[in-house]
């Protein structure tokens, strides 16, 4: 389903990506209510929601990080703290890829887990940010990213890693060969399924190709 316009990214945002009710005023009749109230009907209707087998680290990093629509119940429960409106307000993360790139820091070799880190990283966070504790709020940041599931977490090993060197395997001319590669890539969008049913699976299938001993989910037989 190719989104362009804004408007509609805007829409599947808050309908899709994010854990909020979907609230429409009974009283309200502007056009833009009843496009929304159509849109969610349709989507009803075609079962419309985010699937795949595997989605690509870009896609997972452009998923809005609070009230993520995957995350575990729990994530609600961050939302309100001290750390979380210092995340938001003046370290500006929204987006899970932020989130990861800010928790890199707590492996600096220098950090200290503690309010006053001398490490650059830290240092940095003070001056850029006026955040006072950067430590409590990348702890926090991390919090937020180990309640979603590892299809939704982009500092997991995704299918999409390795699946670059399974390309390689259907070079051969005369055979035709099954593509064994189940990441959805593109953008968030793309994400999109129609006709979907069911409960929704979000763990991460393992499609390494089996090595002979006890690694790799899969036997691709060539022949
Ligand atoms: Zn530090
Ligand atoms: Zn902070
Ligand atoms: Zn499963």
């Amino acid at each position: 389903m190719p989104v362009q316009n804004k408007m509609w990214t805007l829409k599947l945002k808050t309908i899709f990506l994010q854990s909020w009710k979907t609230h429409i005023p009974k009283s309200s009749t502007t056009a833009a209510t009843n496009d929304i109230k159509d849109i969610l009907r349709t989507f009803k209707k075609y079962g419309v929601r985010q699937e795949g087998l595997a989605f690509s680290r870009k896609i997972t990093r452009s998923m809005p990080i609070w009230y993520h629509r995957h995350a575990d119940k729990k994530i609600r429960k961050l939302n309100h703290s001290e750390a979380s409106i210092c995340l938001k307000k003046n370290h500006k993360i929204f987006s899970v890829g932020e989130a990861s790139d800010f928790v890199i820091h707590l492996g600096n070799l220098n950090h200290q887990p503690i309010a006053n880190c001398e490490c650059l990283p830290c240092v940095t966070t003070r001056v850029d940010t006026q955040c006072h504790n950067p430590n409590r709020c990348m702890n926090r940041a991390k919090d937020l990213l180990n309640t979603l599931p590892s299809k939704w977490d982009p500092r997991q090993q995704l299918p999409e890693d390795y699946e670059r060197e399974q390309g390689a395997v259907g070079d051969y001319d005369q055979w035709s060969y099954f593509d064994p590669t189940v990441t959805t890539k593109g953008e968030l969008s793309d994400s999109l399924r129609t006709f979907t049913h069911g409960e929704l699976c979000n763990d991460l299938p393992d499609t390494r190709p089996y090595d002979g001993l006890n690694n790799g989910g899969h036997r691709w037989v060539l022949f």
